[in-house]
């Protein structure tokens, strides 16, 4: 028995499934969750001692990489000053500001402490702004945990949204809608249906919760002009893409802007944070600005603003982005080598450095054909990796995330037993 095998024993009498996310249990890929005892780079050490070449990077909080010494300072210094005040600090303004300047349609900006919060406070706002209850969302994306997002299609075209949990009513799900990905005819039919009745609509402008699926040409643009068309509030959620594609986030490269942005994840260089932010006529909603409510204990926390300002700090000295852009192209062509030579059928999605290898021959481009994939090819594989030193996500609709501190070193090993774990998983199949 390993010590991570007990500490899980040990941490399923303690709190449910053992985990305090379900995501980290490995149900998707079976064996025992690695428990971590530090991380440092790209590495993180389990607590029995092995050390991993990490590429879940706390599933894109972290892009700098771990403990790194400008955000660890920071975080230091600010613990010092104290923790939590309730109320303002000019700290919070400069990464408003901050975030404003990179990307533009933000004109006003609401910190919070995780991206469930944000995209929960910004459908509320949408709302609540336009006096409107429909919000339209898509099969696969991921808006965090509230019950009003918690809604999925079921199979086949556009349906009214079905509670995707127990403990979510209908009620609390009825007035979210889903749409498949990419797929703008079904939505300009629902659109057409909802007429004046519709809110807003959230949507991933780069998908990375079903896997990394990349919007097809025109359809932001689409999404776009049928909230202009009816003066519905477009939202993006761009608590994985923020900071991740480029400073701009996906709305940089697309072009395509938002009325409200959620972030989350790399703003707060791995503490908890989120933001929602937009046209300012929109957030000026905002209580205590305006009458849409919304509140927290620790929001603007001065270690989450600390460690994000020394993380954008960091971005703008010494942009990762194409470096990034070059790790993630080595390991997409070791990936596409290695399933050819073994004839494992393989689709790699790709935008920036953000990508993810299903395994299935077809085109994925939305949450039914991101489900054709092969989970135990998948599982196989993970493990495969994981005996190699190589961390990925225990799940198969998850992104690979490289971070500014994976090393050539990293890569090469990778590579190799991408290699040697494709063979594995082939001769398993
Ligand atoms: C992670 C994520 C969220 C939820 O953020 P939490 O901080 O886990 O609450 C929301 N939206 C997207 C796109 C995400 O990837």
């Amino acid at each position: 028995m390993s010590r991570s095998d007990d500490l899980f024993k040990r941490a399923q009498e303690a709190i449910p499934g053992g985990v305090n996310s379900p995501v980290r249990a490995f149900r998707a890929v079976g064996g025992t969750p690695r428990f971590i005892a530090s991380a440092r780079g790209s590495h993180i050490t389990d607590v029995d001692g092995r050390e991993l070449v990490d590429y879940v990077m706390s599933y894109g909080a972290i892009l700098l990489g771990h403990a790194d010494p400008r955000v660890v300072e920071v975080v230091q210094r600010a613990a010092e000053r104290g923790s939590s005040y309730g109320a303002p600090t000019e700290a919070e303004i400069v990464l408003a500001e901050r975030i404003e300047e990179a990307m533009p349609s933000i004109e006003r900006l609401r910190l919070v402490s995780s991206g469930t919060e944000a995209a929960m406070s910004a459908v509320r706002l949408a709302r609540g702004a336009t006096g409107r209850p429909k919000i339209i969302k898509f099969a696969g994306c991921y808006h965090g945990h509230s019950d009003g997002l918690l809604a999925r299609a079921g199979s086949g075209v556009a349906t009214l949204g079905l509670p995707d949990s127990p403990g979510v009513t209908e009620a609390a799900a009825a007035d979210t809608v889903v749409a498949p990905y990419n797929d703008v005819g079904a939505v300009s039919r629902i659109f057409d249906e909802l007429g004046d009745q519709v809110a807003g609509l959230i949507v991933e402008p780069v998908a990375a919760n079903m896997g990394v699926v990349p919007p097809a040409p025109g359809f932001l643009e689409a999404l776009r002009a049928r909230c202009d068309g009816i003066g519905a509030v477009l939202i993006f959620d761009e608590v994985i893409t923020g900071f991740r594609l480029g400073l701009g986030g996906a709305q940089g490269r697309t072009g395509v802007r938002a009325d409200l942005t959620c972030l989350g994840k790399v703003i707060g260089g791995g503490l908890p944070i989120g933001a929602f932010g937009g046209r300012a006529d929109l957030m000026d909603h905002v209580a205590p600005a305006g009458p849409v409510y919304q509140a927290g204990t620790l929001s603007g926390n001065p270690l989450a603003v600390a460690a994000g300002l020394a993380v954008l700090d960091a971005i703008e000295e010494e942009p990762p982005y194409e470096r990034l852009d070059v790790l993630a192209s080595t390991l997409i062509e070791a990936l596409t080598n290695a399933a050819r030579t073994t004839g494992v059928p393989l689709t790699i999605n790709r935008e920036g450095s953000l990508f993810s290898a299903f395994f299935t021959e077809q085109p994925v481009t939305d949450y039914e054909s991101a489900r054709a994939q092969s989970a135990g090819a998948y599982a196989r594989f993970f493990h495969g990796m994981l005996a190699r030193g190589i961390a990925l996500a225990p799940g198969a609709f998850e992104a690979w995330f490289v971070s500014a501190a994976h090393t050539d070193t990293d890569v090469r090993k990778t590579v190799d037993a991408i290699g040697d774990a494709m063979k594995e998983a082939a001769a398993l199949g």
